[in-house]
């Protein structure tokens, strides 16, 4: 996970835990319940990180029904939750890890005092996230997919309130939303010191506003929120379908608007697609300009490893980050993810960053050694359909038989090529393709997918043919 994120993780994991001290036996929470740490993040899922594998085992499945269920609390849009030991969680510099005993006994203490939270803000009283000043508008790498964005970003930072008002980025995630829009929090800060700036996830506004529900003082959360200057939600999809809180924010909306104060707000798609949110406040989101953020292309990926290696001070062989650039997905946290791998390699085992060694780690070695250098860059591809079309074009069967039950070996392979494409180019799940092909389950995707490699290592013209398939499709 991107050190960017740690104090968010941070914030998460008091709060998943603060959960779990009441929904967890007291005697099992002390015995099971050590040190957590976030090790992954992604919008549905969450990878936590554990002392041992001991933990790791225990947690998975002794309680993972609660740990799942605290995790949704706070971040809705979870589905699943996973353990791993982390090795990196003694380290005393990781500020990403919790101390659940510590926490246990913070919570269950019988003092009230309520003491804050470090790393929080106060905006008149206002608990915002902090924002974090590694996300800057000079680290943002700009490229055709961003350019708009960035100007639009920029331009907000320049004069608050009065051009682009609302600013509304919207994208996919993992392409730079929430780094431009800390960006603008620090940016408009910095040239503007009186100015109040609150940035805020559409997550963490929902708890807000659910909490000021409960503790009646929402009249006290509404006029916080109604004397500041710049407002800036994240993610604002996940308000969906939370009426009452949609009704507050379109209220907040309409107060800061008229007072020329600037809003913010990302999604990942455009207002109007937002069908769960109410069509008012939609259309509020409409009123300025709105920008999208794309996948960035191979020039831009280089780019934005390169700077993030240069921040780190790690050195990446030009040729071994084009060979990282090119093979990654679009995901720019897929790139990072990768950097940081290589680099606590570097640090731990002294492993210097090389193609032979990051082709491995791809685990894709039998189709990226075909490597000579950046080719064109990826375009996206829309999706399982569009394959399923050309591998059974290129095969010369029907798309039925190739998703269909059938054994015959004509089928076969086309099908294994198919399903091991959508594993490791498209980074399907196992139980996503299965559902592609006649409801198979996880573990005959898995083999078919082995089994095409297996074939592939004696069988030069299929890794031939998937190659030209790849080309074809641009993954
Ligand atoms: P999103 O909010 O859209 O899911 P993030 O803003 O969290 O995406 O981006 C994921 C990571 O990628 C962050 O660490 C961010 O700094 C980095 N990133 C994305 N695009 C760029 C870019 N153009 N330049 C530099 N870093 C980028
Ligand atoms: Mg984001």
């Amino acid at each position: 996970m991107q050190q960017t994120d740690s104090l968010e993780a941070k914030i998460i994991l008091k709060e998943i835990v603060s959960e779990l001290v009441s929904t967890v036996r007291k005697q099992d929470f002390l015995t099971y319940f050590k040190k957590l740490s976030v090790v992954d993040r992604t919008s549905d899922r969450i990878v936590f990180g554990v002392v041992s594998s001991f933990m790791r085992d225990n947690l998975s499945h002794k309680f993972y029904d609660e740990i799942k269920q605290a995790t949704k609390k706070f971040v809705p849009s979870i589905e699943s939750v996973d353990f791993v030991v982390d090795t990196a969680i003694d380290n005393t510099t990781n500020t990403q890890v919790v101390d659940c005993q510590t926490l246990y006994k913070e919570f269950t203490s019988k003092r009230t005092k309520k003491t804050e939270i470090p790393g929080h803000e106060q905006v008149d009283g206002i608990v915002s996230r902090v924002i974090n000043d590694k996300y800057r508008l000079d680290n943002f790498i700009i490229g055709p997919s961003n350019q708009l964005a960035y100007a639009a970003a920029d331009a907000v930072c320049r004069k608050p309130g009065s051009s682009y008002n609302p600013l509304f980025i919207y994208g996919d995630v993992g392409l730079g939303k929430t780094h431009l829009l800390q960006a603008i929090g620090n940016g408009i800060r910095a040239r503007f010191r009186d100015k109040r700036v609150i940035y805020t996830t559409a997550d963490r506004f929902l708890t807000d506003y659910i909490t000021s529900v409960k503790a009646r003082k929402v009249d006290q959360m509404r006029e916080k929120y109604r004397s500041i200057d710049v407002l800036i939600i994240d993610d604002v999809q996940f308000l969906a379908g939370k009426k009452q809180t949609q009704e507050e924010l379109y209220n907040i909306f309409n107060i800061l608007y008229e007072g020329n104060k600037q809003i913010v707000l990302s999604g990942d798609r455009p207002p109007k697609e937002l069908s769960e949110l109410e069509p008012r406040l939609r259309n509020r989101f409409e009123w300025g300009i709105i920008v999208d953020i794309g996948a960035p292309d191979f020039e831009t990926r280089l780019a934005i490893l390169q700077e993030k290696a240069r921040a780190r001070e790690f050195i990446i062989p030009q040729q071994v980050a084009e060979f990282i650039a090119y093979n990654t997905g679009e995901n720019v946290r897929e790139l990072e993810g990768i950097l940081n791998q290589l680099v606590a390699e570097y640090e731990l085992h002294n492993t210097p960053p090389t193609i032979e060694h990051v082709a491995k780690k791809f685990k894709k070695l039998a189709i990226t050694d075909d490597f000579s250098g950046p080719k064109k860059s990826r375009t996206k591809i829309a999706g399982y359909q569009e394959l399923l079309d050309a591998v059974s074009a290129h095969f010369g069967i029907e798309v039925g038989s190739l998703v269909g039950e059938d054994r015959r070996k004509e089928n076969m392979i086309p099908r294994q090529v198919a399903m091991y494409l959508l594993k490791n180019r498209l980074n399907y799940t196992y139980d996503r393709i299965g559902n592609i092909f006649s409801g198979r389950n996880h573990s005959s995707v898995l083999y078919s997918c082995k089994k095409l490699e297996q074939i592939l290592k004696k069988d030069q013209n299929l890794f031939y043919e998937i190659n030209v398939l790849r080309d074809k499709l641009g993954i």
